[in-house]
C-alpha cells in the first residue's frame, strides 16, 4: 500500500482532503492525516476565543471520515526527506510515499529579547487558551499591550474591547498607520473605531525587548502592561526550517511550479509554510491546495499534471461582532468597503469554512 501523507489538518491541509476525497482514490493508495489535534482549528477565529467571546468549541471543525483515510493524531518532531519517514514525540515513525507539508507557522519575534518568553499568542490553539486565561483574568482597569498592527492584532484589539470595557488596550504598531498594506481610507476607518472605542493606539514604534510587565520602545521608553500579545509577523513551523530547502527570506520553502520540492517530487509543501507570492492566509492555503490536489489526481490518472494561477477574493477584517472591514473585492468598484456589511460577509466565510463550502 502506497502513503500518501497530510502533514497539518489546519486550513491547506482539509482543503486539500476535501478535494482528494471527491475523487476515486486509487486502490493501492491510502491517505494519513496528521495532526496534533483531533479536530481543524479555525485559526483565522482565534482571536476571537483569546478575547473570550467566541467558545473553544465554535472553532473546531471535525475532520472527515472515508474508508480510504486513517488519522495519526500526535506531536511531529522530524521530516526525515531521505528515509521518507516522519518522526513523532511518542510512537513508531510513520513512512511516506507522497508527502504533503502543510504545518502552519509559529509567530516570528524577530529577535526581539523576551518577547519569545514574556508574551502571550494566538498562533496555536494550545497558546490562544492560555492567553484566554490570561486576559480573562486580569484584575479590573489592567492594561493590555497589543504588538502589531496588522489583521491578528486589529482583530483582536478590537475584540478584547468587546469582552472586556473595563481593561485598557493598547495597539504598538511600528507602520505611521494600522494595516499599513491596505487603502489609507480603510487605515483611517478603523483608528477612528479604536479612538471611539476608547483603544489607545501608538504607531511608530520599534520594539527593543519585552518584559513581564512592560515592553521597550527603543532603548529607553518603557511601556508597562499587566499582559503583552505578540501579534508581529509569523514565520513557518520550526520543523521546516529545519528541512535542507531553499526558502525565502520569510523562511517559506521555494518550491517548482506544481508546489514540490525542487529535487524531490514526491514532496508537496501548502499554505504558511510554501514561498508563494502572496502573505500567507487561509485563503492562499485553501487556493493552493485545490491546485496541489489538482497535480496528485492527475498523477493518479496517469495525466499530464496542471495547476491554474492561484487567485485570491481579498481580504476580510472583525471589529468586534457588529463593524469590519474588507478590501480587495472589487465591491461595485471601490478598493475598500467599511461598516456591517464586510462584517456580515466575514461570518459568511466563517460559516463556509465550517461547513467545508468554497
Ligand atoms: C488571528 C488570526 C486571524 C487571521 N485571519 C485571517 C483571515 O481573515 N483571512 C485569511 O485568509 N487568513 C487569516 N489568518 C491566517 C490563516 O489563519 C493562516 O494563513 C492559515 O491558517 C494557514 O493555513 P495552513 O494550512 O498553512 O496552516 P494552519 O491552518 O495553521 O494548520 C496547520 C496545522 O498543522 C498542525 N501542526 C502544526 N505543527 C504540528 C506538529 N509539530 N505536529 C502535529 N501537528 C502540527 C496544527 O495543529 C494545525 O492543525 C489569520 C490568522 C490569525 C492568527
Amino acid at each position: 500500500m502506497k502513503n500518501l501523507v497530510i502533514l497539518g489538518g489546519g486550513y491547506g491541509g482539509t482543503t486539500l482532503l476535501h478535494e482528494l476525497l471527491d475523487h476515486k482514490i486509487p486502490a493501492d493508495t491510502q491517505l494519513i492525516l496528521v495532526d496534533r489535534m483531533p479536530f481543524q482549528g479555525l485559526k483565522t477565529e482565534y482571536y476571537a476565543l483569546a478575547a473570550g467571546t467566541s467558545s473553544d468549541m465554535e472553532l473546531r471543525v471535525k475532520f472527515p471520515v472515508h474508508p480510504k483515510l486513517s488519522m495519526r493524531y500526535g506531536e511531529v518532531t522530524g521530516i526525515n526527506m531521505d528515509d521518507k519517514s516522519i518522526s513523532f514525540a511518542e510512537g513508531e515513525p510513520l513512512e511516506y510515499d507522497q508527502l504533503v507539508i502543510a504545518l502552519g507557522c509559529v509567530d516570528n519575534f524577530h529577535g526581539v529579547p523576551g518577547a519569545d518568553t514574556f508574551t502571550s499568542t494566538i498562533q496555536t490553539f494550545e497558546a490562544t487558551r492560555e492567553t484566554y486565561r490570561r486576559v480573562n483574568n486580569l484584575p479590573p482597569q489592567a492594561t493590555v499591550n497589543i504588538v502589531g498592527g496588522g489583521l491578528s492584532g486589529i482583530e483582536i484589539a478590537a475584540e478584547i474591547r468587546e469582552s472586556r470595557e473595563d481593561l485598557h488596550v493598547r495597539i504598538l504598531d511600528r507602520g505611521e498607520r494600522l494595516l499599513s498594506a491596505s487603502p489609507p481610507r480603510l487605515s483611517k476607518y478603523v483608528q477612528d473605531w479604536f479612538k471611539e472605542h476608547n483603544v489607545e493606539i501608538r504607531n511608530k514604534i520599534n520594539i527593543s525587548r519585552v518584559e513581564e510587565d512592560c515592553v521597550y520602545n527603543g532603548p529607553d521608553e518603557r511601556i508597562p502592561a499587566d499582559i503583552t500579545v505578540w501579534t508581529a509577523g509569523i514565520r513557518p513551523v520550526p520543523l521546516v526550517d529545519e528541512l535542507n530547502v531553499n526558502q525565502d527570506n520569510s523562511g517559506r520553502v521555494i518550491l517548482d511550479d506544481l508546489y514540490r520540492i525542487p529535487g524531490r517530487p514526491e514532496i508537496f509543501v501548502c499554505g504558511d509554510c510554501a514561498s508563494l507570492p502572496f502573505a500567507a492566509s487561509a485563503q492562499a492555503a485553501e487556493a493552493q491546495a485545490e491546485q496541489i490536489a489538482n497535480v496528485i489526481v492527475a498523477g493518479w490518472k496517469g495525466e499530464q499534471p496542471k495547476v491554474q494561477p492561484l487567485k485570491l477574493k481579498g481580504t476580510l477584517g472583525a471589529l468586534g461582532k457588529h463593524a469590519g472591514f474588507g478590501s480587495g473585492f472589487g465591491f461595485g468598484g471601490k478598493s475598500s468597503v467599511t461598516g456591517r456589511v464586510p462584517r456580515l460577509l466575514k461570518s459568511g466565510v466563517l460559516w463556509m469554512s465550517r461547513h467545508h463550502f468554497g
